[in-house]
């Protein structure tokens, strides 16, 4: 199985389908700069599409047994970074405090492309903005298990999204820990003209209520605005020990929004991402109280 060549338009490319962790890595190790993991492969097929080269040699992880797998313990969820969208949204559905991650992972893209793409390609693809289980995972403090031949390390999802552009080659990302906790989450994106469309926005939410209503903790995360993802830290101040209202929210969240710098692109200006939120902070807040 390793090594097969596959004709490619431009060179050829090798595929090693890792049976494996161990081969998995060491074949990653052997390849060095000239090799990349291979997930649900839908970022690297379109690689022509976006003028970038191939790699020379791809080493396919879904067939080990541990990245496909959910663990969901007392305390926290363990995600194999191979898990497919469908299968992560599947396997949380009945989870109302990941409703979140459940929203990220059964709206993205359209059906065909979630019953491919993985959690760990959405996190590892560094050029992505638009993913959505990056923002969802950010509001649920997730952490990212990376191994190597070397061994393997836990940091939060903030870093990795920190150092993931210039993580050394032969690393791979194998688990995805979400900690449980009471939560009320949602993930609100606004596609511009239909289903499968990148989002041009995305505003996903964390929050706990104390028994008269008022927010106690709150992790709001941003999406495909700004070229990486990130928390919106001032949003969640400004919300904290007030009622949980939508309509106030979104005030909130209109008169901080200046904070964000959009990204131009062809498919929405900077200034169109960053006006959006206000509209998407009132619906995820809606849709986190259940209304
Ligand atoms: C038309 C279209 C629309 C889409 N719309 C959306 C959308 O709106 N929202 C959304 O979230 N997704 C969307 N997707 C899916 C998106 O491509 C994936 O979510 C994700 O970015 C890539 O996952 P993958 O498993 O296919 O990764 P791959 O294509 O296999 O790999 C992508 C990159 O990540 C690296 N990589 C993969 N796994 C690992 C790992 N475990 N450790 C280290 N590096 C790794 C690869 O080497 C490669 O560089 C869309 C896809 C298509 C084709």
């Amino acid at each position: 199985m390793r090594n097969a060549p596959v004709e490619t338009r431009n060179a050829t490319t090798s595929i090693h389908v890792a049976p494996s962790l161990a081969s998995a890595l060491d074949a990653l190790a052997e390849y060095g700069a000239a090799g990349a993991a291979f997930a649900g492969g839908t970022w690297i097929m379109r690689s022509p599409v976006r003028h970038e080269p191939l790699r020379a040699h791809y080493v396919a992880i879904g067939r080990i047994p541990e990245l496909g797998s959910i663990r969901i313990g007392p305390n926290a969820v363990e995600i194999g970074a191979a898990v497919t969208h469908a299968a992560l949204a599947a396997a949380l559905s009945d989870l109302p405090e990941f409703n979140v991650l459940v929203a990220a992972a059964a709206r993205s893209a359209n059906p065909a492309i979630r019953e491919m793409a993985t959690i760990g390609g959405n996190l590892a693809t560094s050029d992505f903005a638009a993913a959505d289980c990056v923002p969802a995972l950010l509001c649920l403090d997730a952490e990212v298990e990376i191994s190597s031949r070397d061994g393997c390390e836990r940091m939060k999802l903030e870093r990795f999204l920190e150092i993931r552009s210039t993580l050394a080659p032969g690393r791979l990302v194998t688990q995805i820990i979400v900690p449980r906790g009471e939560h009320k989450t949602a993930h609100a994106r606004l596609p511009l003209r239909k289903a499968g469309d990148y989002p041009v926005a995305i505003v996903s939410l964390s929050i706990s209520v104390d028994g008269t209503g008022r927010v106690r903790t709150a992790r709001i995360a941003v999406g495909s605005v700004e070229p990486v993802a990130r928390r919106w830290e001032r949003l969640d101040a400004a919300l904290i020990g007030r009622p949980l209202d939508p309509a106030h929210a979104a005030r909130v969240a209109a008169e901080l929004a200046g904070e964000f710098a959009g990204r131009d692109s062809v498919d929405a200006p900077a200034w169109y991402r960053v006006s959006v939120l206000p509209g998407l902070v009132r619906r995820a807040v809606a849709a986190a109280l259940g209304a």
